[in-house]
């Protein structure tokens, strides 16, 4: 099969019909073999009545995952990328915001030209200012944390993927803003960009409001944590540990040393614990002893992961 179309949605019954609709044109022009993949997040609308009627039109296309609940974007994409069968998965927005047009372009891009990802750039966005501005600074951010500076626009709806991608990399939680980063990450890094052509909400509301922008760099910097302290907690916590220790122990001799210089001296001196500095040194060196605690039980708990070993291979003889 050429391509699997994985589509998350919530509440999105009057959009399906003319999405599939669109879809299926698309793939019909190109000659493509394909499966359109619907998750339903737990609508409570008439969603998954009109995929199931949708099935019944066209059971051989049509695949439909129906959630008990609303789980969010990120679990719907990772049960629609387990489904997949496809050699290309381009993921979609239920909503008609992004264009099925787009499709034979993507899948050129990763069979033709090698890439491993092609995400959407919605170069023109017609989305409201209180929300194209914070993704300015929100993808800005991204970029720099992520070292992945040729991508203007990370939580586009429409990507495209190679199957060992997304049957590689695990979205969960909110994750589903940094599938690039992931990508990255796991060694997927021939990452690409392609201008796409991005429309007005036609029916229903936006899922997501501000707090979107909180808990995205939530998010990046968790991702970046893992990323780069993951299985090696030890380098960041008994690092940070050792110095404020240090500088703690050194703070309280030199504080000890002075007192004693001066008293032999004659000059005149206060007792240690009159001076202000011993209470800052004794702090350090207590939250250094705590930072490198916690540095080991990151290790015993990384010790533990399933994670701790896995590797991605791309070949073996
Ligand atoms: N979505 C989902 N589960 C949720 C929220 C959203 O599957 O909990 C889907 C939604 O139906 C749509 C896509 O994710 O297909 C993007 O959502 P939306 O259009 O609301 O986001 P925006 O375009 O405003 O960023
Ligand atoms: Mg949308």
């Amino acid at each position: 099969m050429d391509i699997s179309v994985v589509i998350p949605l919530y509440n999105e019954e009057e959009s399906l019909p003319e999405l599939y609709a669109w879809i299926e044109r698309v793939m019909h022009a190109n000659g493509f073999s394909y499966e359109v993949i619907f998750v339903n997040d737990g609508s409570t609308d008439g969603s998954w009545r009109v995929i199931e009627a949708l099935k019944e039109a066209h059971p051989d296309t049509v695949k439909g995952i129906k959630f008990r609940r609303n789980y969010g974007k990120s679990p719907a994409l990772f049960c629609g990328f387990e489904r997949a069968e496809g050699r290309v998965v381009i993921t979609m927005d239920a909503d008609l915001q992004d264009s099925p047009d787009e499709i034979p372009e993507l899948y050129r891009m990763i069979t033709a030209e090698g890439y491993d990802l092609v995400s959407g750039w919605k170069q023109k966005r017609y989305d409201p200012l209180s929300k194209t501005l914070p993704t300015k600074l929100f993808n800005a951010t991204a970029r720099a944390i992520s070292g992945i500076h040729n991508l203007h626009d990370f939580n586009c709806g429409l990507k495209a993927y190679r199957r060992e991608v997304v049957k590689n990399i695990e979205v969960y939680g909110e994750m589903h803003r940094y599938i690039p980063y992931l990508a990255k990450n796991a060694g997927f890094g021939r990452i690409g960009e392609k201008v796409v052509r991005h429309q007005a909400r036609k029916y229903g509301k936006t899922k997501f409001g501000l707090n979107r922008f909180v808990n995205g760099y939530l998010d990046l910097l968790t991702l970046w944590f893992l990323s780069t302290f993951g299985v090696k907690p030890m380098h960041i916590f008994g690092f940070l540990g050792s110095i404020m220790f240090l500088l703690g122990f050194v703070a309280v001799v030199m504080t000890g040393a002075t007192k004693l210089y001066d008293m032999y001296a004659g000059n005149p001196y206060r007792l240690v614990t009159d001076n202000p500095y011993f209470y800052l040194s004794l702090t350090t060196m207590v939250i250094g002893t705590q930072l490198f605690l916690a540095g080991f039980l990151g290790e015993l708990i990384a010790r533990n992961s399933q994670e701790r070993n896995k590797y991605q291979i791309e070949q073996e003889f």
